[in-house]
């Protein structure tokens, strides 16, 4: 009885969907089956044998690759809209001077765990974790600690304490130590959790750059990450911070241009910088929804592929936006569509003809899976329903009313459906929600990150119209 139990709990055969396997041998399959054994995907095909899996009917449904989220401070998520109105300007200010320093570390643990709940619900079965709430040991213990108790595929960014005015984004790096990230620390995570680089959680590191420290503080966190063997993820040429300054050079000038490096927003990078990235084997992770509601400026995605530099979508904050992968693909499919149709205006191109070199929604399709999959370093086992791969898979309801009737199944999934659709989702081999519903409790989770609101919002007492404080002055 035993063994036939786990017979079924090892094995899963998903019938009948219409599958977008973001795998370019396989492409798109319509009435495909795909069966998972163990953590892995056995097979793809027609018609295959349940032989005593778990069989999960996905007739009329669109089965995808889980969606990759490569950017979010989930620290944030216990302050989720705290901020509607914010440009990134009083973010700064007003976030990471007001609110970060009053963290303790069962706060960042309820985020990260409420965080990576709420990805597994709308289908994002990877998140890129940037984590710059590392105040304490206790606060990075957390902070992985919630994210294992959620249980969905991640990659944790470690990065730097922010626990006072002089010791966040910008301050402290004018004639401090080197050690804004605390390397001894980011060798004890490393070691202690995460020295598997093909485990449920994986590491890199989450650093501020060119145009925030100084340049031994670059250096130093670049060659910990060498030394540490794990990626950079970095955010650059954002809003004003990053109009001018070149953050792109300044780390060719240093010899400091990792490959496989993430490049966050980008929106204002030069030519040259471009060319940069792309040439060192770089990519990048765009907001779109957040880039245009605060002000970092446009989501570069058809200027990023038009390269070949892979381009993953994140959510970046919970504070001023939703932070689900439709949020995103929209915001993303209608914004570069905005941009060529404006230029194709200004062009002066005859109105009886259609913009050209727009956008499509198989592209954003893949900047939501595969490519964020390569954003986030993991592409050999998630981003695509391809053998062998880990078994990171979502079911979107094809029947439901605001989906239903299906023509065009990418279209489904990137224009029609959202959130309330995820029917199913499978994280390296695990089923975490079925039939539209979370396996795990959430109560508990949402008591901790009620209370967590509760505690941080009496130690910053924000009040409507706060946003209007003071703006942070770049360095
Ligand atoms: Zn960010």
């Amino acid at each position: 009885m035993l063994e036939k139990e786990q017979t079924v709990t090892d094995r899963i055969l998903i019938r009948g969907g219409t599958v977008l396997t973001q795998d370019d041998e396989l492409g798109e399959l319509p009435n495909t089956d795909i069966l998972i054994e163990d953590d892995r995907i056995a097979a793809v095909g027609k018609d295959l044998s349940a032989d005593g899996a778990q069989v999960i009917d996905a007739a009329g449904d669109v089965v995808i690759p889980g969606f990759i989220d490569t950017h979010r401070h989930t620290w944030e998520t216990s302050i989720r809209t705290c901020a509607p109105d914010f440009a990134l300007i009083t973010y700064f200010a007003d976030i990471l001077d007001k609110f970060a320093p009053a963290y303790r570390a069962e706060d960042v643990h309820a985020a990260n765990q409420w965080g990576a709940l709420e990805c597994a619900n709308g289908g994002i079965t990877t998140l890129v974790d940037w984590s710059h709430i590392m105040n304490t040991p206790d606060h990075a213990d957390a902070a992985v600690h919630g994210l294992q108790d959620a249980g969905i595929r991640s990659v944790f960014a470690f990065g730097f304490p922010n626990t006072s005015l002089q010791d966040w984004w910008f301050g402290p790096d004018y004639g401090g130590s080197v050690e804004r990230i605390n390397g001894e620390e980011a060798r004890r995570v490393r070691s202690q959790y995460l020295s598997d680089d093909h485990g449920l959680i994986t590491m890199a590191l989450a650093t501020r750059g060119t145009n925030f420290c100084k340049p031994d503080v670059v250096r130093f966190e670049w060659e910990l990450a060498k030394e540490l063997g794990i990626n950079i993820t970095v955010h650059v040429a954002m809003d004003r911070f990053g109009y001018t300054k070149g953050q792109l050079t300044a780390l060719r000038d240093m010899d400091l241009l990792y490959p496989n490096t993430t490049y966050i927003h980008s929106s204002h990078l030069t030519d040259d910088e471009w060319a940069l990235v792309r040439d060192s084997g770089g990519n990048v992770s765009l907001s779109p929804q957040i880039e245009l509601q605060m002000g970092h400026g446009w989501a570069p995605a058809q200027k990023a592929s038009s390269l070949g530099i892979p381009v993953g979508l994140s959510s970046d904050v919970a504070t001023t936006s939703s932070t689900d992968q439709f949020t995103q693909m929209h915001a993303i499919f209608a914004s570069e569509r905005a941009r060529r149709h404006e230029a194709s205006w200004n062009e002066g191109l005859d109105g009886n003809v259609a913009t050209p070199d727009l956008i499509t929604v198989r592209q954003v399709l893949r900047w939501a899976t595969i490519e964020g999959a390569m954003v986030a370093g993991i592409a050999d086992r998630t981003g695509s329903i391809t053998l062998g791969k880990k078994a990171d898979i979502v079911i979107i309801d094809g029947g439901a009313v605001n989906v239903a009737p299906i023509i065009d199944p990418v279209a489904a999934v990137v224009c029609a459906a959202d959130i309330s659709n995820v029917q199913t989702v499978i994280v390296d081999g695990r089923i975490v929600k079925a039939d539209g519903k979370l396996v795990a409790s959430l109560d508990g989770p949402r008591r901790s990150v009620e209370a967590s609101r509760d505690y941080l919002v009496s130690k910053v007492d924000p009040q409507p119209g706060w946003l209007v404080a003071t703006p942070a002055t770049p360095a």
